[in-house]
């Protein structure tokens, strides 16, 4: 049809007919299959050979928030639980700038060296995928990240800490079963994660930082008590006095804490993770914990205590997630909700009417 702006009282508007579109833009590009899920006992066999493909797809169907996956991925858990259990865990925290990365990497590098594989994992409830800090994240740590016996994977996506620190404490026994015996668990140490990642680590390692005016400012007491060790980075050039004194500062402070259940002394070290400093001593003071507390029967207790832990963290996320993610619960509690905020209905009757109706028709009815 000849277009309307070629007549002539629109000269100089002349429109010219266009190239009609080829068929295929690349003739070479094919759809990519979507590759068929393997069975449990496919994904066990290759996370027992150590496949790291097979171990990532692991990981990424333990994070996964489908049911099905779910069923599948507690299969996987399950018949790679024996395997597991052989590896240093190691948990390590810091605010953001104490230079966590800068020293997983080096960390890495000196643990590397005496052998075995290393897995980087990490506790990180606010993060997303896209946006804000991605603890674990492989950028982050350059020379680890292209080390072939270091396995690094970002924090699970946001959600609740509970859910999030489940799947990591999950991945943990995957990487186990496949041969890592060095696991690191790192975490932003200014919240809650701090307590799920004491949880699962047999040590627990927080990076401090000299000279930022009160040195136990920043870093909640809480967290300090936690910690097995305190290591002062940064300990270089002009700021090594300044670290120095901190370290004087922190080992005075710990005299006031009360003495760890494992009758460990916690140590204070300083050293540079940029400049590499310090680092065989810092862990030369984490192989001496793990001998003390091999020593003294402290490991094995307190990894009892911990999985007897997870066994009810694990419950109390699923029951909470079965009652809150459910629509209908939704949709009640909204309504009750305002009952309540309007002073037409007490919170007891409001929290026992919503109980009630999901013990009565939604609970009895889940056979996952
Ligand atoms: P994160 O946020 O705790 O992971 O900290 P980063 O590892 O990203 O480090 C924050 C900043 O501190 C970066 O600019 C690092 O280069 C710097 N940094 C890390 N370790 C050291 C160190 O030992 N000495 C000095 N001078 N700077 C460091």
């Amino acid at each position: 049809m000849e277009h309307p702006e070629n007549d002539d009282k629109y000269i100089g508007l002349t429109v010219n007919s266009g190239v009609s579109q080829p068929p295929v833009v690349n003739p070479y590009m094919t759809r990519r299959k979507r590759r068929p899920m393997p069975t449990a006992g496919e994904f066990v066999e290759g996370i027992l050979k150590g496949d790291v493909s097979m171990l990532s797809r692991a990981v990424t169907l333990v994070e996964s928030v489908s049911p099905d996956h779910y069923a599948l991925a507690q299969e996987v858990i399950e018949k790679c639980l024996p395997h597991s259990g052989n590896s240093r865990r190691i948990g390590i925290t810091g605010v953001p700038g104490a230079g966590k990365s800068t020293s997983i990497d080096v960390f890495g590098l000196h643990v590397l060296k005496q052998g075995g594989k290393l897995a980087v994992l990490a506790i990180d409830p606010s993060s997303e995928r896209t946006k804000g800090s991605i603890l674990g994240d492989k950028t982050r740590m350059e020379k680890l990240s292209i080390h072939p016996s270091a396995f690094i994977r970002p924090s699970p996506s946001a959600g609740s800490l509970g859910g999030v620190a489940r799947k990591t404490r999950e991945t943990i026994v995957l990487c186990e079963a496949a041969g890592y015996n060095n696991i690191f668990v790192e975490t932003v140490g200014v919240g809650q994660s701090e307590t799920a990642v004491h949880s699962m680590v047999d040590f627990f390692l927080l990076i401090q930082l000299a000279g930022t005016g009160d040195e136990l400012q920043g870093i909640k007491r809480g967290i300090m008590e936690m910690a097995d060790g305190i290591v002062i980075n940064k300990a270089d050039g002009d700021n090594i006095g300044r670290a120095k004194l901190a370290q004087a500062q922190f080992k005075s402070a710990l005299h006031l804490f009360p003495p760890t259940t494992s009758g460990w002394m916690p140590e204070v070290l300083c050293y540079s993770g940029y400049y590499e400093l310090g680092i065989p001593e810092v862990w030369a003071m984490i192989d001496r914990y793990f001998e003390f507390v091999k020593g003294n029967g402290y490991f094995e207790r307190k990894r009892h205590e911990q999985a007897r832990y997870w066994m009810y963290e694990t419950i109390n996320e699923r029951l909470r997630s079965a009652f809150y993610d459910n629509p209908q619960v939704e949709t009640m509690l909204a309504d009750r909700e305002r009952l309540v905020l309007d002073n037409r209905l007490s919170s007891f009757i409001a929290a026992r009417e919503v109980l009630n109706f999901y013990f009565d028709n939604i609970a009895g009815n889940r056979t996952k």
